[in-house]
C-alpha cells in the first residue's frame, strides 16, 4: 500500500514535490494525467516515465478525455488570461486522483503547487479553493509551500514531518533549482501551462466553440496540429506544417472527414471537417496546394476521400493573402 499520490508533470516543482517525500521515506506513486491533445495517440511518455524512474516512485499515466471537454465547455470559475480554465481544470483533475487515492489505499495527494506563483490557479484563496471543490480537504499537500498554508491531516496526525517541507512563495523558482542542483535531480524545463494558455490557441478554441459548441474530442484534439482556415460556418480545413503533423493528421481524421493529398507531388495532409460544397472543395484545395512546391502552378490536381470514395480535382493554388483571410 503506498502513503499518498503526487501529481506529476515531470517538471521541477513536481519533481521537488515528490522528492520531498521520498526523503521522508514515504511510499509514494507519481500520477500523470495526459491532456487529451495528445491522449489516445500512442504515445510513449518516455520524458515522464524517465524522471519517475531516477525519482526512483512508481508511475501511473492517465489519459483524459470527454470529460475534460464538459468541463472547458463552460468553466464553473472562468477562463484565465486565454482559453485556460487553470481553477476547473485543477479541481477535476484532483477530483479523477481522488477516486485512484481511494482505490489504493492512500492517504493524501501531494502537488507541486507554489503559492502565488501563477496569476489564477495558485493563488493561496484559490489553493483552498481547489483543495474544497475537489471534495479533498485536509488531504491535499503542497510540499513546497506547506509551511505557509494550513497543516494537512497526514501533517497533523505525524505521517509527514511538516518542518521537512518547504515554505515557498512566489514566481521566482531559486530556491527549487538549488534544490534541484543539491540533490542532483532531473527534470523537464518549466513550462508556463498548457497550449490553452497561449494566444494563437486559445484563439482557435474560442472560434471552434462559436461556430461549434458541441465540439467534440476529435475537433478539440486537432486544436494542438496543423494551420486552420475557416471555408464556412460549419466547414474547417487543417493543414499539416510539417511531417509529424502529417503523420499526425492521418491518424486523426474521421469517417466523415474529407482528407485531401496532392495527386502529383508531396504536399500536405489536410483535413477537412464539416458538410462540403462543390466549391467549398475546390477552396480547400486551393489552400492545400498554396503550401506545396507547386505553388506558383497555373494548376495542380488534388486527391479527395472521404467515406471510402475519390476523386480528383483540379485546382488554383490560393495566393498568400487568400489564405491569411481564411486563416484561423
Ligand atoms: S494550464 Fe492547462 S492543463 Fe494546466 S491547469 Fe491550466 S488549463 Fe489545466
Amino acid at each position: 500500500m503506498i502513503h499518498g499520490l503526487v501529481m506529476f508533470s515531470g517538471g521541477l516543482d513536481s519533481v521537488i514535490a515528490a522528492h520531498l517525500l521520498k526523503s521522508q521515506g514515504l511510499s509514494i506513486k507519481a500520477l500523470h494525467f495526459v491532456l487529451p491533445f495528445y491522449s489516445g495517440m500512442g504515445l510513449s511518455h518516455s520524458n515522464i516515465k524517465y524522471y519517475a524512474e531516477v525519482l526512483g516512485i512508481p508511475l501511473m499515466i492517465v489519459e483524459e478525455d470527454e470529460e475534460f471537454l464538459n468541463m472547458i465547455r463552460d468553466p464553473r470559475f472562468g477562463y484565465g488570461k486565454n482559453a485556460n480554465p487553470c481553477i476547473d481544470c485543477r479541481i477535476q483533475r484532483l477530483q479523477s486522483a481522488a477516486k485512484i487515492m481511494a482505490s489504493e489505499g492512500a492517504s493524501f495527494i501531494a502537488t507541486g503547487e507554489v503559492a502565488g506563483q501563477r496569476p489564477m490557479s495558485q493563488r493561496v484563496d484559490n489553493l483552498y479553493k481547489i483543495e474544497t471543490e475537489s471534495g479533498l480537504k485536509g488531504v491535499l499537500l503542497r510540499p513546497l509551500s506547506a509551511k505557509l498554508l494550513n497543516p494537512t491531516k497526514p501533517e497533523q496526525n505525524g505521517l509527514i514531518d511538516r518542518e521537512k517541507l518547504m515554505g515557498i512563495s512566489g514566481r521566482s523558482r531559486k530556491v527549487q533549482i538549488e534544490y534541484a542542483k543539491t540533490h542532483g535531480l532531473k527534470h523537464s524545463t518549466p513550462a508556463g501551462g498548457c497550449m490553452l494558455t497561449n494566444v494563437d490557441p486559445a484563439r482557435r478554441f474560442l472560434e471552434m466553440a462559436s461556430f461549434k459548441p458541441e465540439f467534440t474530442l476529435a475537433d478539440f484534439k486537432l486544436l494542438a496540429y496543423g494551420r486552420h482556415f475557416r471555408l464556412g460556418p460549419g466547414l474547417k480545413a487543417i493543414i499539416a506544417r510539417n511531417d509529424p503533423e502529417n503523420m499526425v493528421l492521418e491518424k486523426m481524421f474521421t469517417k466523415d472527414d474529407y482528407v485531401l493529398q496532392m495527386a502529383e507531388v508531396t504536399g500536405p495532409y489536410c483535413v477537412l471537417r464539416g458538410d462540403a460544397t462543390p466549391e467549398q472543395l475546390q477552396l480547400a484545395a486551393s489552400v492545400t496546394a498554396r503550401y506545396t512546391k507547386a505553388r506558383n502552378d497555373a494548376e495542380v490536381k488534388v486527391k479527395v476521400e472521404q467515406g471510402g470514395r475519390s476523386f480528383i480535382i483540379t485546382a488554383r493554388p490560393a495566393g498568400e493573402q487568400e489564405c491569411e483571410k481564411l486563416r484561423i
